[in-house]
C-alpha cells in the first residue's frame, strides 16, 4: 500500500492483493452507502464505505488499508455471547472514490452498487454546492430581502459584523480587522492567549 495525494486529500494505493482481500471482506462483512432520500445527483449525498467485525485486528487492516478510522458499532454487552462490533469507515466523497475504483473489479456481491457510486462522482461537479442547496441559498436570499429592515441594511452597506472602534488601546492602529471597539485583532488574540495560559 503506497499513499497518494489526490485532491489534497492523502489517499491510499493498494496493490492487487490488498484490492482484493478489501473487496471480498466488504462484500461480506460490510457496505457502500449512499445516505440520501432523494435522487442521486439531485443532493450531494454523504458516502461512507465500511467493513464491520468482532474481530479487531481484522477491522484494523482493513482500516489501514481505506486509510480510515475505527469505530465502534456494539458494545459488549457481557452476556448472550455479544461481542463488541467495530467497524473501520471512510467518508468523503475523494476518499470513497478512490477506494471503490480500485476494489470494483473484485466485488461480486456489491459490484453493482459501487458502480452506480463511481459513475455519480466521476460526473458530478467539484467545486460547487449541489443543485438543491443552490436553490436553497438562493430562497434564504430572495425572502431576506422581502424584510424591510435588511433591504435598508444593505442598501446603506451597513454590516453588522464590523463594530465602529476608534484606535487600538495596544499598538494605536485605526486600520484592519477589530475585535473590538478598543483592540485590534492581532492584540485581542495576544490578550486572550495570556488569559488562557495564566488560567
Ligand atoms: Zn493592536
Amino acid at each position: 500500500m503506497r499513499v497518494l495525494v489526490i485532491n489534497d486529500k492523502r489517499v491510499s494505493k493498494l496493490n492487487l492483493a490488498e484490492a482484493a482481500w478489501l473487496a471480498a471482506a466488504i462484500d461480506a462483512d460490510g457496505w457502500i452507502y449512499a445516505n440520501t432520500t432523494v435522487e442521486i445527483g439531485k443532493r450531494w449525498p454523504v458516502l461512507n464505505v465500511a467493513v464491520c467485525n468482532t474481530n479487531r485486528q481484522f477491522v484494523d487492516w482493513a482500516a489501514k488499508l481505506m486509510m480510515g478510522y475505527v469505530a465502534i458499532t456494539r458494545k459488549d454487552k457481557g452476556h448472550l455471547g455479544w461481542k463488541t462490533l467495530y467497524r473501520a469507515e471512510i467518508k468523503g466523497h475523494t476518499h470513497v472514490l478512490n477506494i471503490l475504483k480500485q476494489i470494483e473489479p473484485y466485488l461480486i456481491i456489491k459490484k453493482e452498487n459501487a458502480n452506480k457510486i463511481v459513475t455519480f462522482i466521476e460526473g458530478r461537479a467539484w467545486g460547487r454546492r449541489s443543485p438543491e442547496s443552490c436553490q436553497r441559498i438562493s430562497r434564504i436570499v430572495r425572502d431576506s430581502w422581502q424584510n424591510p429592515e435588511i433591504r435598508r441594511r444593505r442598501m446603506e452597506g451597513i454590516h453588522r459584523w464590523r463594530k465602529p472602534h476608534g484606535p487600538c488601546k495596544k499598538c494605536g492602529r485605526t486600520n484592519g480587522a477589530f475585535d473590538t471597539r478598543t483592540l485590534c485583532h492581532n492584540c485581542y488574540r495576544k490578550l486572550r492567549r495570556a488569559r488562557r495560559s495564566a488560567s
